[in-house]
């Protein structure tokens, strides 16, 4: 049993903060005078991986022991980081799953985690988990999952708190890169990142998803978290590659050769995206010669 004043000691997880920076030659940016530097927030904690790690860590200390009530997709990285943190801290966790039809069938290897991890699956339809942020459809979602009393955590982990904790990120940065590029869902990361980075650096996000709705998403997170706008953030749209866990031959043999040069595991939804944005933008000549990249390394691949 949990009792609700109990805050999760998350220090005792031992996260690796604050995470490597490590320099990584890559001829391709070198050419073009680039210095790139590898910021491996993979490596805070083998199961609350990257900025997962970043945004629950505030949101577990709030829950104080209630159970944590969160919403995903049936890949989502945030649904099986959550699941792993309820483990780990004795946290009862319940994961709210886009799609009706998935509770018919087998668990796909990520939900199937979730479980073994003690996570409660509640499968809403589609056009439900649309409106989960209407007050009135998230409190019957929360009804109908017997979790009224719960800490709520929004889908992607993206609200104020994690916000906050992902200003460290920035922090962990600053003169030690002249631009932070950052691969983005909801944007949560890169509106802390940029409000962490101080006045000599800029944040560069590289949305994985189409829409061109990120850019008033990380201004209204911005606004929550800190009452405005900070740091100097902007966001190249070009490379989502059709969007959300969408891939092509090209992405893929990218980031193959990119394991092969760099001597580390590229997550394909996210973190590759990123990288073939930042070859291809200094192929463009985007940065000038000179300029340090810190390539921020937000998650790890997810191996069943
Ligand atoms: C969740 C995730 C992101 C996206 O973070 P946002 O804060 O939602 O933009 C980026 N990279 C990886 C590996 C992730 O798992």
């Amino acid at each position: 049993m949990t009792s609700r004043d109990a805050v999760p000691d998350l220090a005792a997880l031992r996260p690796r903060l604050p995470s490597p920076l490590r320099e990584s030659a890559d001829g391709r940016l070198e050419r073009h005078g680039v210095r790139l530097l590898l910021k491996r927030d993979d490596l805070i904690h083998p199961e609350l991986i990257g900025n997962k790690w970043r945004k629950l860590a505030p949101n577990l200390a709030a829950a104080a022991g209630r159970t944590v009530v969160t919403f995903g997709g049936a890949y989502s990285n945030h649904l099986r980081a959550t699941a792993a943190a309820g483990r780990l801290l004795g946290l009862p966790t319940v994961g709210v799953v886009r799609g009706q039809e998935l509770a018919e069938r087998p668990l796909n290897p990520s939900l199937a985690r979730c479980v073994a991890d003690g996570m409660r699956l509640h499968f809403v339809d589609r056009s439900t988990y649309r409106r989960k942020s209407e007050p009135s459809t998230l409190a019957a979602v929360l009804r109908a999952a017997g979790a009224e009393d719960a800490h709520v955590v929004p889908e992607g982990g993206s609200n104020a708190l994690a916000v906050q904790g992902c200003r460290a990120l920035g922090e962990e940065l600053r003169g030690r890169a002249d631009v932070a590029l950052i691969a983005c869902g909801t944007g949560g990361t890169l509106a802390g990142l940029a409000a962490g980075l101080g006045p000599d650096g800029r944040a560069l996000g590289v949305p994985v998803l189409r829409g061109g709705f990120l850019g008033a998403e990380v201004r209204a997170l911005q606004h929550a978290a800190f009452g405005g706008p900070r740091g100097d953030w902007w966001l190249d749209e070009r490379f989502h590659f059709g969007g959300y866990a969408r891939t092509t031959p090209a992405l893929e043999s990218f980031a193959e050769d990119f394991e092969d040069r760099h001597g580390m595991p590229v997550e394909r939804l996210y973190v590759a995206k990123m990288l073939y944005a930042l070859v291809a933008l200094a192929e463009e000549g985007a940065f000038a010669r000179g300029t340090t990249v810190a390539a921020v390394v937000t998650g790890a691949p997810f191996t069943g």
